[in-house]
């Protein structure tokens, strides 16, 4: 792809790095995350995009089901260089069966802009994948469970490997936790590239977190920009 030159709003106006990484090897078709189950694993491994927009539209494996009005399956280009992924849908999501469609949604594509990316039609080098790392929302919006992240796990490493993405952008600590495994506070887990199966994932923090501290958003900036390094550097 060509070279990305971000267009800092003034609110994430920071200093974009070099490029931090190589570029990424294929991915892996490892349809194990977190802890899923071995056998919801092996039962989405292999699924095409039909068959696995299907077993999430279908999905009863944990509670939330009970509780959804629709699934969000994800949104963007099948072959994005940079897949996105948030928490779980909110009530406008489930509303409307797409992802990041509320107030922070509208910030995450103001911030996908600035570094001329969108969730609209285009070239899978300009158009990002973006999905959750639930499918359902957990009522009233609270905070996934451990079992439900392992739950939807599957879905989420599926979807990777079908993506192929050059770069992840994991956002928020829900994110990390089910892509990485990890506990640590994201202040920890910013501004390196991570590796999750050969692709390189970078860490931000979630845009609802930053509608709440808008002080943040220049960090939020710095791991866009780190984003971008990795996808220029892929590119070659
Ligand atoms: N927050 C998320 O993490 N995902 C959405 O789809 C909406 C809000």
């Amino acid at each position: 792809m060509a070279s990305m030159t971000p267009v800092a709003p003034v609110a994430f106006a920071a200093t974009r790095p070099a490029a931090a990484r190589p570029a990424a090897g294929p991915v892996a078709l490892q349809a194990v995350i977190h802890a899923p189950s071995a056998g919801a694993s092996s039962q989405v491994q292999g699924l095409d995009w039909p068959a696995l927009r299907e077993a999430v539209a279908g999905c009863r494996a944990c509670g939330l089901c009970e509780s959804r009005q629709h699934t969000v399956f994800g949104v963007g280009h099948e072959h994005a260089h940079l897949m996105v992924v948030g928490e779980a849908p909110g009530e406008q999501e489930d509303a409307q069966g797409e992802p990041f469609v509320g107030a922070a949604g509208q910030l995450l594509d103001r911030m996908l802009a600035a570094l001329g990316l969108t969730r609209g039609e285009a070239a899978p080098a300009r158009q990002v994948f973006i999905t959750n790392t639930l499918k359902c929302r957990p009522p009233r919006n609270r905070n996934p469970s451990p079992a439900e992240l392992a739950a939807c796990g599957p879905f989420l490493a599926r979807q990777v490997a079908l993506v192929q993405p050059r770069v992840i952008l994991a956002m928020g600590r829900f994110a990390v936790q089910s892509l990485l495994g990890s506990d640590a506070p994201l202040g920890q887990l910013r501004g390196q590239v991570h590796d999750w199966h050969g692709v390189p994932l970078v860490v931000t923090y979630h845009p609802a977190y930053l509608l709440r501290q808008p002080a943040d958003k220049a960090r939020a900036w710095d791991d866009l920009c780190l984003a971008a390094s990795c996808l220029d550097a892929a590119a070659g």
